[in-house]
């Protein structure tokens, strides 16, 4: 028997949730009762990116139209199909440079609506679920309320923060959360998958700490290398209040370089084909309330572009700190002689040197403070404040 969800890495909660509800499922499928919210009409997949939101839908889904009672045995036809996304009953939304439109949600809302042809369940499966456009929410949502009774909606998006998810949406769903894996198992992914050399694997894994699609980058890209290298030098900068607010506003350029490169192409491409597609249209009868409707289109494409570039940002900026509390998390084991590897191997001589310096009641008050500076932009405080009061903190210790 293989293990459909063999891939979701470190997942054990999110795994086990899942094969209970699958075979719940295949009892409702038997005829048989089940408790109620055994088995869920809508779900949410969240995690970072490289957490395995997708693999989980589709080997929930692969389980779900298991003919051998919803095990996922992974050999049957149901979970061979529904992981080759052949099945007749899971329909799978991969957005490709545009957003998932109102149009496609409808009709897609309509065919879930029917009996499934396997006799199991009508799965419909979202992978950025975070890029539905206002209506298509809407139209999902309709659906969701008042689910027909063997149809099931899988969603993935990044979080369940209202900028990728609609909150009434969310209140109807069962949220399924997934962590970043360890960082051997995805030492082991990027040699597996992606032919790197084993120690720089293992060298990108442990700086990225589990972050699948970081650990690659840093294993690849010379420029993602020497963006952490910055922000690790930023403890040996901070040396007086003035060097303190230059490192701030260094953080804060270096996280918005770092966004901008990241959503520029997508955003252009994006916007190009929905011109041509918008272009297409004639000069006949409708020409002039289908450009309405294209004005409206390009509106809500800015719009979420726009919403995109600030999560990109807040994202950069975040992934900076990790790094930064590494460091200093570096510095605490390293004073008490903790039995753990250090994050940043590549900056343990100047961990071991502040280990000698600092006691560990201020560097654990460093590394607080990070976290507070964390939580602070998470709660909208503006990123510039947030950062200078961390930087004084860190200076101070
Ligand atoms: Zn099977």
């Amino acid at each position: 028997m293989v293990d459909l969800f063999a891939d979701l890495v470190g997942q054990h909660e999110a795994v086990e949730t899942l094969r209970r509800a699958a075979a719940s499922a295949a009892r409702v499928v038997a005829g048989e009762s089940v408790p109620a919210g055994a088995m869920t009409h809508a779900w949410i997949f969240t995690g970072p990116p490289g957490s395995g939101r997708s693999v989980a839908a589709r080997a929930f889904a692969a389980a779900l139209e298991c003919e051998r009672d919803g095990i996922g045995c992974g050999e049957c036809h149901g979970c061979h199909t529904a992981l080759g996304r052949t099945h007749a009953d899971v329909r799978f939304v991969v957005p490709e440079g545009l957003s998932i439109g109102v149009g496609e949600m409808r009709a897609l809302v309509l065919r879930a609506a029917s009996a499934p042809s396997g006799g199991r369940w009508q799965v419909v499966v979202i992978e950025d679920a975070d890029r539905l456009t206002e209506q298509a929410g809407n139209a999902l949502l309709k659906a969701i309320e008042e689910p027909p009774p063997r149809t099931v909606f899988l969603l993935c998006t990044p979080s369940t923060h209202p900028d990728d998810i609609s909150v009434t949406i969310r209140s109807r769903c069962r949220v399924v959360p997934l962590r970043q894996p360890p960082a051997d198992a995805v030492a082991e992914v990027l040699v597996r998958r992606d032919g790197i050399k084993p120690d720089v694997a293992a060298w990108a894994a442990a700086a990225a700490q589990g972050h699948v699609g970081r650990a690659k980058r840093l294993a690849n890209d010379d420029e993602a290398r020497a963006r952490r290298e910055a922000v690790l030098a930023v403890p040996r900068r901070l040396s007086s209040v003035g060097a303190c607010f230059d490192a701030a506003s260094a953080l804060i350029a270096a996280a918005e370089a770092e966004a901008a490169a990241a959503v520029v192409e997508s955003d252009s491409s994006e916007r190009a084909a929905l011109e041509q597609a918008l272009g297409a249209g004639g000069t006949g009868r409708g020409a002039a309330s289908a450009m309405r409707g294209a004005a409206g289109q390009l509106k809500d494409l800015e719009r979420r572009q726009k919403s995109r570039a600030t999560r990109s940002q807040r994202d950069a900026l975040d992934r900076a700190l990790v790094d930064l509390a590494g460091f200093y998390r570096d510095v605490l084991i390293t004073k008490l002689q903790a039995p753990v590897p250090v994050v940043h191997t590549d900056t343990a001589q100047q961990s071991e040197a502040a280990a000698d310096k600092w006691t560990a009641e201020s560097t654990l008050r460093r590394l607080e403070a990070i976290l507070a500076c964390r939580d602070a932009i998470e709660q909208n405080v503006k990123p510039k404040i947030a950062v200078e009061a961390m930087m004084l903190s860190l200076w101070r210790g």
